[in-house]
């Protein structure tokens, strides 16, 4: 059935990538450094559906590094490191209806709010396992290659541009090692998160790593298993309320699918048992989620009937 559609959604991709590649709203990122050299009008839209085919259009091919879009991903990692109870322990769930950078904890229990931010973020880079810096990064990169199909390699520059000025995200890990949110590894976790938002992947690599969420944590081009299927839910539902920052609600509402998005210009969004969603254009809007991303998914929602409470 999917097989016979294919041709007029490849059409309809054309048509989406049309209708919103004339936008000039947002602005490219520019408080790192190398992000500020990409260019407004890289555009790239990509649809991976559960059976294994894979639609792209545009810039599909354009590596980008992956930012915030990691953070559902190591999100998944950590809870199979450490269980659901050892991740909330250091982590909530709670949208915070801040920016993704805002230097808050919960002061009730001194853990940051939800994973998707990126006090949450660092707490859960933390929870990666391993011996030493090189086996947690080993394991964090074998863990991206489950998700894409591929190998997943670390854009050096931007690394080294998010490091140099990271100044606000140490600030934040310093801040949670007082209170205990991540232990005396604190500085090898910075390191890890910085490494972790340069990987490079590409729109078509994050609609593949949507649509292995959207099966069950299974890659469909691979049929190898990314994540327990048990913690699916936990990564899609964090997703939901939490995967665009302060726009979460906004989002959930108009779109009504997990996603996440990276101050790269890149988005994922999932639409569970079907396919996932990889956009990538480098204007962002006020909040930090590209804008071209947004409606591109906004679009495929209304005109598909994807939101996850739609009347069926
Ligand atoms: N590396 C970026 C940061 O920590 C990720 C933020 C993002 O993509 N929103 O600031």
């Amino acid at each position: 059935k999917m097989r016979a559609a294919a041709a007029p959604f490849r059409k309809t991709l054309q048509e989406l990538h049309r209708r919103h590649a004339g936008l000039a709203d947002g602005a490219v990122a520019t408080y790192i450094p190398e992000l500020a050299l990409a260019d407004p009008s890289w555009f790239g839209i990509s649809v991976a559906t559960v059976d294994g085919l894979v639609f792209e259009i545009g810039d599909s091919g354009r590596p980008f590094s992956i930012q915030s879009i990691s953070k559902p991903f190591v999100f998944g990692m950590a809870l199979q490191d450490h269980g659901r109870d050892g991740v909330l322990r250091r982590v909530g769930v709670e949208p915070t209806g801040e920016a993704f950078n805002a230097i808050i904890l919960d002061e009730a229990t001194n853990r940051p709010f939800n994973p998707m931010v990126n006090a949450g973020a660092i707490a859960t880079t933390d929870l990666i396992e391993g011996a030493d810096a090189g086996e947690r990064f080993k394991r964090l990169m074998a863990m991206f290659r489950r998700f894409t199909g591929r190998d997943v390699h670390i854009d050096n520059a931007v690394f080294l541009s998010e490091r140099t000025t990271g100044h606000r995200n140490r600030a934040i890990a310093h801040l949670m090692r007082n209170f205990g949110m991540v232990g005396d590894r604190v500085e090898e976790s910075l390191e890890l998160y910085f490494q972790q938002c340069s990987a490079l992947v590409t729109c078509r690599d994050l609609a593949v790593m949507g649509a292995t969420l959207a099966d069950g944590g299974r890659n469909p081009l691979t049929g190898e298993t990314a994540l327990e299927p048990s913690y699916v839910k936990d990564v899609l539902s964090i997703m939901l309320t939490c995967g665009m920052y302060d726009f979460a609600g906004e989002w959930a509402y108009r779109t009504g699918l997990p996603a996440k998005s990276g101050v790269a210009g890149g988005i994922v969004a999932v639409v569970p048992g079907v396919a996932g969603i990889g956009v990538y254009s480098p204007p962002l809007d006020a909040k930090g989620n590209s804008v071209r991303g947004i409606r591109v998914c906004q679009d495929l929602s209304q005109e598909f009937g994807l939101h996850a409470f739609e009347a069926r």
